[in-house]
């Protein structure tokens, strides 16, 4: 019996708990070393005092109010604010049972007590941390929600985070209907598309890699934009990234725009010198390799242009410089190239064309330009025909079918020569 007891007092010397035990008049028997420390009081000055001299007035009332519950209950958790001896209020969390005899009289109540200091030192950390967090979290929120780009954050395939751009774009209603989304290739269609129908993506990211970093999506406006995609490690989660979506619809449009203004003649809508000029290069140098691919130039130009500036004005030497260009185009196939070679001069590039066939175009041509009638004049075109041989350049070519249509000119007009 007094072993055990002993042992029984050994461990409540080395628990960490504080340990209170007080009789029936509420006066100190016994605290362990653990309360001795919390409060810094020696044994000695524990001893026949009540817990309340350990407690400031606002603390007196809460041992009050459990004090009252007494015959409700035998066992009382509630936190509490004990004194140390250099007057700090320290924390606790107070677990009291009270302890009646074989006549039901109390006995004797003991109390454990656990030292809070460190946990609510933590759980204050903890609060101003997640505070921090939001702040931040705010933070990016709000520059991504800024950003005309589409910004989602995801693992490849599922879509954890979407900008507003993001939503606003797929119409979509909420960050939940996003993240229902099974895998972000439901938004996008790879370029060139790589996608088949029944196609199961392990990993889009990957697939977009291989596809050049180029999507195409449909938006809410029911029209097909394109993207650039940008793709970031997310710091600090392995395999998460932040991929931007930038539209370059527009850019795209303006670009079109431009290389075709650049490759165009105004007053004609054929292409420009420029352009023939890069045609007739790829020509040559196809037909130079592939020496099976034959091709042919027309040179044509409208017979005593100046007489119709002269007698009918400059207007309707424009015009009939319109109406000429869309008879021909329309009456060659659309394999062949057609350009404005300068003033009243034209030239036709027949692809995987011999001379023989290139003559027979010209004529049918030569023919369709001397029937057409503009009111009370007419007019005709003269035509050089030249098939490109080994050893051509792009001036050789330009020079041996101007010499033709010259010659054209010199043999009387309306004409063509080979
Ligand atoms: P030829 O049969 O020898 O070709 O005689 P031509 O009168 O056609 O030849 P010429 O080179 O003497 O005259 C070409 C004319 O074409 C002169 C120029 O004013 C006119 N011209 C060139 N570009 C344009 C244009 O864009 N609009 C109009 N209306 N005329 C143009
Ligand atoms: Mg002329
Ligand atoms: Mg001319």
């Amino acid at each position: 019996m007094n072993r055990n007891y002993s042992i029984f007092k050994k461990v409540l010397e080395v628990t960490e708990e504080g340990l209170w035990i007080i009789d029936n008049n509420r006066k100190t028997t016994y605290v362990n070393n653990a309360l001795c420390q919390m409060l810094d009081y020696s044994l000695d000055e524990f001893i026949g005092k009540t817990p309340s001299d350990f407690v400031d007035d606002k603390n007196k009332a809460i041992f009050q109010e459990q004090l009252s519950k007494i015959d409700i209950t035998n066992h009382r958790t509630y936190g509490i604010e004990l004194q140390a001896k250099n007057g700090e209020n320290i924390p606790t969390i107070f677990v009291a049972t009270t302890v009646y005899n074989e006549d039901h009289q109390l006995s004797y109540s003991f109390a454990m007590v656990t030292d809070m200091r460190e946990i609510k030192a933590m759980k204050e950390a903890l609060c101003e941390a997640n505070e921090k967090l939001k702040i931040s979290e705010n933070l990016i929120r709000t520059i991504l929600d800024t950003q005309e780009n589409l910004v989602v954050v995801t693992d490849g395939k599922k879509i954890f985070h979407g900008n507003s751009a993001f939503l606003n774009f797929f119409n979509l209603g909420s960050l939940e209907e996003l993240a229902q989304t099974e895998c972000l290739c439901v938004w996008f269609v790879l370029r060139p598309s790589l996608h088949k129908r029944d196609h199961k993506c392990s990993n889009w990211l990957k697939e977009i890699e291989e596809s050049g970093w180029r999507v195409d999506g449909v938006g809410k406006d029911g029209e097909m934009h394109n993207f650039i995609v940008v793709s970031n490690p997310y710091p600090n989660q392995d395999g998460m990234y932040v991929v931007t979506f930038n539209d370059i619809t527009k850019l795209q449009a303006e670009k079109e725009f431009f290389v075709h203004l650049a490759s165009t003649d105004t007053l004609t809508s054929l292409h420009n010198r420029a352009k023939l000029n890069e045609m007739l290069d790829f020509m040559v140098k196809k037909s130079s390799r592939y020496q099976e691919i034959p091709f042919c130039a027309i040179m044509y130009d409208v017979d005593y242009f100046k007489h119709v500036n002269d007698t009918h004005g400059h207007l309707t030497g424009d015009f009939v410089l319109k109406e000429l260009s869309q008879l021909i185009s329309k009456n060659i196939r659309t394999s062949d190239f057609i350009a404005r070679y300068g003033g009243e001069e034209f030239i036709i590039l027949l692809s995987n064309t011999n001379l023989e066939y290139a003559l027979e175009v010209t004529e049918k041509l030569r023919s369709l330009v001397e029937k057409i009638t503009f009111g009370e004049f007419k007019i005709t075109c003269s035509f050089g025909v030249y098939q490109f041989t080994q050893g051509d350049t792009t001036s050789s070519i330009i020079d041996k079918v101007d010499k033709l249509l010259y010659k054209a000119k010199q043999n009387g007009r309306n004409r063509m020569e080979y």
